[in-house]
């Protein structure tokens, strides 16, 4: 049966703890590919608060081309409106019916789905992989969700764009070729 990855988030920029994450699950759990989703809409976050969806696009485009397992996908973008977990795994097993959908998020996000209201519906159409560092471990969490350790990565997109609204270097905290991007548009210097 085919193992299909799904790697969510805002990707504002997308980094080296998403990368790693997601290569992690890839070879953990056998999967033949991971579909990185950038979200339209996130939930909890204001249009005003986040970058055009042109430009997280093109930032997580440019920094899977090096990973032949890693794929793309606008839907979360293309479907408009807030976007919802539960919509985008509706979407994605009509896509794959005949596939196992692993929904790879760090421990964080995990704790959040579980107090959506189609939780239940979430659970019986896909897997959950819930990245944690070495050494912590999430308690009294629901069959098919899955843990997994990542090395210890303190990165996350919202250290990325403080560090360059304060001048603060970036460079080994994401691909090359998204900082370049970050550089060229100008983008988190406000
Ligand atoms: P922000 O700081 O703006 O919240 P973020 O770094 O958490 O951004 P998101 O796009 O919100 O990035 O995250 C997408 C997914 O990647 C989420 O499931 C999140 O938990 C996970 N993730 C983010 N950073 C890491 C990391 N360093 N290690 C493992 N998983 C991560
Ligand atoms: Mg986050």
């Amino acid at each position: 049966m085919e193992r299909v990855g799904i790697m969510g988030g805002t990707f504002d920029p997308v980094h080296y703890g998403h990368l790693v994450t997601a290569e992690e699950a890839r070879c953990e759990f056998r999967l033949e590919k991971v579909i990185f989703v950038p979200a339209g809409q996130p939930p909890h976050k204001t249009t005003s608060q986040i970058s055009d969806p042109k430009h997280r696009y093109a930032m997580t485009r440019m920094a899977i081309t090096t990973n032949p397992y890693f794929q793309i996908s606008s839907l979360e973008m293309e479907r408009g409106g807030i976007s919802y977990a539960i919509d985008t795994i509706r979407q994605v097993t009509g896509l794959y019916p005949s596939a196992k959908i692993y929904f790879i998020t760090g421990a964080d996000a995990v704790l959040e789905i579980l107090n959506w209201k189609n939780v239940e519906e979430l659970l019986s159409l896909c897997y959950f992989i819930a990245a944690t560092r070495p050494g912590y471990r999430l308690e009294g969490l629901k069959e098919n969700i899955f843990y997994m350790e990542v090395p210890a990565l303190a990165i996350s997109s919202s250290e990325i764009r403080r560090r360059v609204r304060e001048g603060k270097p970036i460079k080994y905290l994401l691909p090359e070729a998204v900082e370049d991007y970050i550089n060229k548009h100008g983008l988190y210097r406000h």
